[in-house]
């Protein structure tokens, strides 16, 4: 389940080179190109997931365990002050490499990264509204 036009397929199954931290039958974890912090990483499958809808359940299960392994390793070695997890699916959410992956960013006390959003202020009615969207009921 390759994708011959996806660059993330070549490079989680080695065909382009990359900045490796770990490598098992399924997955490929990598350095970032244009990293957010030092150590900025991406977890790739080595089959071809658009994004988390296409990405079958085990996977996704993998994906986290996965993740869990790596930031400690990483927060051992880096001495980093935190972590954060990023996952993009579609254009709209920043999405710009349309095979799955998951960032591990480490972050430091003196980063100057921000990784946010502005906070809404909803009301209860607002709320109460979205979650019965939701849940369908
Ligand atoms: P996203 O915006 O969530 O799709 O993230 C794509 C990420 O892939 C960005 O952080 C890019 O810096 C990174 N990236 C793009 N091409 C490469 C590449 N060839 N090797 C490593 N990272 C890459
Ligand atoms: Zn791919």
């Amino acid at each position: 389940m390759k994708d011959d036009n996806c660059i993330f397929c070549k490079i989680a199954n080695g065909e382009i080179p990359s900045k490796t931290l770990y490598e098992d039958e399924k997955f490929r974890v990598i350095l970032d190109l244009g990293p957010a912090t030092k150590g900025h990483a991406l977890i790739l499958p080595k089959n071809h997931y658009a994004n988390l809808y296409e990405l079958p359940d085990e996977a996704a299960s993998n994906v986290m365990l996965l993740a869990k392994k790596m930031v400690s390793q990483m927060t051992d070695r880096l001495s980093c002050d935190g972590f954060n997890l990023v996952q993009n699916n579609g254009e709209v959410a920043g999405q710009t490499v349309f095979h799955f992956h998951m960032h591990l960013i480490p972050r430091y006390k003196d980063d100057v990264q921000k990784i946010g959003w502005k906070p809404g202020k909803p009301s209860q009615e607002e709320l109460e509204e979205i979650r019965g969207k939701i849940c369908g009921k």
